[in-house]
């Protein structure tokens, strides 16, 4: 099986009421601890490669291709999507695509939002074509976005009803409270404004920053249109966490199994962790046809 387009996952989560989490790739590792993951717990899973980290990573093609080969390689069954996060201009989004991503994320949201909405319309026109799902963001996320330290603005409902009506987009990150990195204190999520914008767009919302947030919080979350949780900081605390264990337990190991093996296990952990919380275990066998 190869990669799949992330609409009809997600479609059938909001119908379902439970949501698909998106584990982003820091490495070779990563691919297979997530995917591991996923079948393990017969989820859905989304893969994605944040694009600031995608030169880092080897570019487009090598992260499509060992998606790909990993999936046959490790006979998984469930559903997999490769998403780009937070995709930088519609130049980049498209040479994704080129290279076998099944789903891009353009952020235009640091721009006007006629230009957001311009940027966004040429990426789904182009990902149409390709059967590739396209997600997009009005707000700004809290903490770490595209590599700069920023505050939290939320989301406007009525920017977010433009840029789902005039783009055709089919997943929507509307920035309310939530934050890229550690929190500080209990995240506090505007929940009013979640609804409203739900009601008014009718499409999947994304929850960017998805780690660290209390479990009742995500259930309301999800309860009120989201559908995709992205969730990347809990995974490389866990994986720095046990690889630093190794090292300062043994400080003579330098053989690179021993040492990244008990990281590689505590991202599987952490990741079918939230499969479990975000009612996406067992989910696999849903009716997914590739749109
Ligand atoms: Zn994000």
């Amino acid at each position: 099986m190869r990669t799949v387009s992330m609409k009809s996952m997600l479609i059938e989560a909001l119908a379902g009421g439970y949501a698909v989490g998106q584990y982003n790739i820091n490495g070779v590792q990563w691919v297979q601890a997530i995917l591991r993951a996923a079948e393990e717990e017969q989820a859905p899973v989304i893969l994605a490669a944040s694009d600031r980290l995608v030169d880092y990573l080897g570019g487009y093609a090598l992260i499509a291709a060992i998606v790909d080969l990993s999936i046959q390689a490790l006979s998984i069954t469930v559903p997999v999507s490769l998403h780009l996060d937070h995709g930088i201009s519609v130049e980049r989004c498209k040479k994704a695509i080129d290279s076998g991503f099944s789903s891009v994320m353009i952020d235009g949201s640091h721009h006007s939002i006629e230009q957001n909405i311009t940027m966004t319309r040429e990426v789904v026109e182009y990902a149409r074509a390709y059967g590739v799902s396209v997600e997009a963001e009005v707000g700004t996320v809290g903490g770490m976005e595209d590599g700069l330290i920023g505050g939290i603005q939320y989301a406007d409902p009525l920017e977010c009803d433009r840029l789902v009506k005039e783009t055709g987009i089919d997943a929507l990150a509307a920035a309310l409270g939530s934050v890229h990195g550690p929190y500080q204190g209990e995240p506090v999520l505007g929940f009013a404004e979640m609804k409203h914008i739900a009601e008014l767009t009718c499409i999947p919302l994304v929850l960017h920053g998805g780690s660290g947030i209390p479990q009742h919080q995500i259930q309301q979350a999800i309860a009120l249109g989201h559908a995709k949780i992205n969730v990347n900081t809990e995974c490389i605390q866990a994986w720095a966490l046990a690889v630093r264990q190794v090292l300062n337990q043994d400080t003579h190991i330098y053989d690179p199994s021993k040492i990244l093996t008990p990281g590689t296990e505590a991202i599987q952990a952490v990741v079918q962790s939230k499969m479990q919380e975000f009612g996406t275990s067992g989910q696999a066998n849903a009716n997914y046809s590739k749109v």
